[in-house]
């Protein structure tokens, strides 16, 4: 299990991570808020661990960006605020869980386990996107295309995931190199070009659209279906 880990005191977070990695987690772990989300952008997390008090942005602000990108990561909130308000704010936001300041290790790991089972339970509605024939599986990282599985490689999925969770927004080239490369991997010039080129040959041509300057959309729903509703090229009349 991946986890983010996002806290800016240093002993505490390097004992949170230290204790995390002993019990057998996979731990990333940032101390600003804005590399937190931009962590959050480029991998996909099993759990997020999200202090509230950064130096750099209030954890609101963290919680909106992890939420508008990685919409059913459970996020459990570290906080050393112990008023109720905060916390019903908090859990408003969409965090799933919360601790206040200090907790014993074991619960923690014990609460880490709990949001992931509860999401698990739910991973066939949270783990799947639809757009038109267009499904994703975020669990097996998988396509299907007409209800047709279409092999595609992580790179692609991780382009095409970029572009559904943002629908009907534009999506930057900036913002799908952060999508399909990770922290330190060379981005190779051209790389979206040829991820989105495979693309539109396996599923269709109207999958993804240039907005020229701009960068690209995913298809018009409505399109998508119209498009999937005509013969293959090359399929027998
Ligand atoms: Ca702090």
């Amino acid at each position: 299990m991946r986890l983010l880990l996002i806290e800016d005191e240093e002993v505490l977070g390097r004992m949170t991570s230290e204790s995390l990695v002993q019990s057998g987690f996979t731990v990333d772990w940032f101390d600003t808020g804005s590399a937190g989300s931009a962590a959050a952008h480029a991998h996909d997390y099993d759990v997020i661990l999200l202090d509230l008090g950064l130096p750099d942005m209030p954890g609101e602000a963290v919680m909106e960006q992890l939420r508008a990108v990685r919409s059913t990561t459970p996020v459990i909130v570290l906080t050393a605020r112990g008023q109720v308000e905060d916390r019903v704010a908090m859990l408003d936001l969409g965090a799933d869980d919360y601790l206040v300041k200090p907790f014993a290790m074991t619960e923690l790991c014990a609460r880490i386990r709990a949001v992931k089972r509860r999401v698990s339970a739910g991973a066939d509605h949270n783990d799947m996107l639809k757009v038109g024939p267009l499904e994703l599986f975020r669990n097996t990282r998988s396509a299907r295309w007409k209800g047709n599985p279409v092999t595609i490689t992580a790179k692609e999925f991780d382009l095409l995931e970029a572009l559904v969770v943002r629908r009907p927004a534009v999506v930057s080239r900036e913002k799908l190199e952060e999508a399909i490369y990770g922290w330190g991997e060379e981005v190779e010039s051209n790389a979206v070009d040829v991820y989105i080129h495979f693309l539109r040959r396996k599923f269709s041509p109207g999958l993804i659209v240039t907005i020229r300057g701009k960068g690209y959309q995913i298809g018009n729903e409505e399109l998508l279906l119209l498009e999937a509703r005509r013969p293959a090229a090359g399929a027998s009349q």
